[in-house]
């Protein structure tokens, strides 16, 4: 490979962190996936937003992979792909997330010659087939040798010439390895299976004020509140917790789990204060009062239970 192609190619591996990274939305966002998926600690966190040290970059695009919201910009590795079999050919294996986007568009075999085995990546295989298997769908044929192309026992003659004119096209690619590259928004696993939801959503109704801060950052609109519902739609979610950290009512937990893709409503109830008779908005079937006179009954609990702690430190000091 010529100079000029290298360094063509080196422009691609140029990652970035896009402006629509959780933490660079939120401070209070906790999300680590790229730099715990980094394998070169060239990830670290400035002011709580994450920086790439480029200088350390070994280019694997494992941050790029694990990005729950697409914000780290560049290219994956380059696959070969011969006649629908994935071929390993470097120690750098693809990511469970990879694979299960490589499923969805028609590779179903995985060709890993023994050296590039290893613990991890028989562990990510194990992974990857049981989650498909969750999918509905077949797990990965693994195999160390490429295997013979498919042909039919017996054809007609019209079929025997639409197979050699189809296979006269597919002649250069399946010659040469084709290489495939996925860029970081083709990495969104739940639009590839629509089908089924990843996370489950839990919204505890007693504690959500309706203040529709899940719903302004959420970056795949899984949260939509109107004047009748809140609308939970689990399918787009890519757990990347930015609702949980961001509530500031801990109304919102995330569980990691397979499902057929659902969409929850819960209702919303207008009402009148019992306190200060104002209307308001809830979605607690049984809470009567609004969130201001909610919040000032809870101030003054905690008052009254500072003093009575106080109190009894203070007689605890007399004897
Ligand atoms: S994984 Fe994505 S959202 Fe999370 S900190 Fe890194 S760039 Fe931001
Ligand atoms: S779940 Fe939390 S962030 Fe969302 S509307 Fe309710 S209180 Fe606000
Ligand atoms: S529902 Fe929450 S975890 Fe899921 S994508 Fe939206 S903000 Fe992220």
């Amino acid at each position: 490979m010529g100079f000029l192609t290298r360094w063509l190619e080196s422009l691609d591996y140029d990652y970035k962190i896009l402006p629509h990274c959780s933490r660079y939305k939120s401070p209070h966002s906790t999300c680590t996936e790229c730099i715990d998926h980094c394998p070169k600690e060239a990830i670290q966190l400035q002011n709580g937003k994450p920086v790439i040290h480029t200088a350390d970059c070994i280019d694997c695009g494992k941050c790029v992979a694990s990005c729950p919201v697409q914000a780290v910009e560049g290219f994956l590795p380059k696959r070969s792909i011969i006649h629908k079999q994935y071929i390993i050919d470097s120690y750098n294996t693809p990511t469970l997330k990879e694979l299960l986007v490589y499923y969805k568009k028609g590779i179903t075999t995985i060709i890993c010659p023994e050296k590039y085995r290893n613990a991890a990546w028989e562990e990510m295989l194990e992974q990857v087939n049981q989650l498909l298997i969750k999918l509905g769908e077949e797990p990965f044929t693994v195999s160390e040798e490429q295997l013979p192309f498919p042909h039919h026992e017996s054809m007609t003659r019209r079929e025997l010439l639409f197979t050699w004119e189809r296979e006269l096209k597919q002649f250069a690619k399946k010659m040469t390895p084709a290489k495939w590259r996925f860029n970081h928004e083709s990495l969104d696993v739940a639009k590839h299976y629509p089908d089924y939801q990843f996370v489950y959503i839990y919204l505890d109704k007693s504690k959500c004020t309706l203040c529709k801060a899940c719903q302004m950052l959420c970056p795949k609109s899984c949260l939509q509140i109107n004047e009748t519902n809140f609308t939970l739609v689990a399918q787009r979610c890519s757990n990347c917790l930015l609702c949980q950290d961001i509530c500031p009512e801990h109304a919102i937990s995330l569980k990691k789990m397979i499902s057929p893709a659902t969409t929850e409503k819960q209702p919303i109830y207008t009402k009148e204060c019992s306190c200060c008779e104002n209307p308001y908005q809830t979605t607690n079937e049984i809470q009567q009062l609004c969130v201001a006179c909610q919040k000032k009954q809870q101030f003054s609990s905690s008052i009254i239970e500072q003093s009575i702690d106080f109190m009894k430190e203070g007689s605890s000091w007399q004897i």
